[in-house]
């Protein structure tokens, strides 16, 4: 009985750290959409301490290898100066692409935790599976779902922010478009 309530009261504090760094990784998302980029955001954990953030910047960077988890590699290695992330852990807003699962086995890193899956580009188990591949040299240990309502909201949030705002757009184009019609027809009769 004694046991179990030890084990219990462990398996609390694990899920609280877990949800802790989640977290950490959703005010990192919340950067990137304050900067209107995708809203993904991730923190490397290494000896229970947070070692590195990224956020996605893209735009801001114009360059389409700027994802958070990327960022998040390279402010690792460089802060443990080393190639490898073998005892740490990723946490990221959404299911890594193929880009950065394949980032993370080449960094061999350990655990990875992901809140939302990503059916379109999702390339932790979704439309393929980097992160366990049997043909590649490192496996990651995956867990996902920490925090997935909240991380999808912010990125539901910010595709709809872009749909409204290119209908706004083509309001505008359309009624610049009528416009003109009219100033033509006008010229021509
Ligand atoms: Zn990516």
């Amino acid at each position: 009985m004694q046991v179990r309530l030890l084990l219990g009261a462990f398996l609390i504090a694990v899920r609280k750290r877990h949800i802790q760094y989640m977290q950490e990784a959703l005010k990192e998302a919340q950067k990137a959409f304050d900067e209107d980029e995708v809203p993904v955001g991730a923190v490397i954990v290494y000896k229970d301490r947070i070692i590195s953030r990224g956020h996605n910047q893209v735009e801001r960077l114009k360059d389409p290898t700027a994802h958070a988890e990327m960022i998040a590699i390279t402010g690792a290695t460089n802060y443990l100066n080393t190639k490898w992330l073998n005892a740490a852990s990723l946490y990221v807003t959404i299911e890594p692409c193929s880009m950065c699962a394949g980032a993370l086995v080449l960094a061999r890193i350990k655990n990875l935790y992901f809140a939302a899956k990503d059916p379109k580009t999702g390339a932790c188990g979704s439309i393929t599976n980097i992160a366990n591949h049997k043909k590649l040299n490192h496996r990651i240990k995956v867990k996902s779902g920490i925090l997935k309502e909240e991380c999808s909201f912010l990125l539901r949030e910010f595709f709809s922010r872009i749909r409204s705002s290119r209908r706004a757009g083509s309001r505008v184009l359309s009624d610049s478009l009528a416009g003109k019609k009219k100033r033509f027809n006008k010229s021509t009769k």
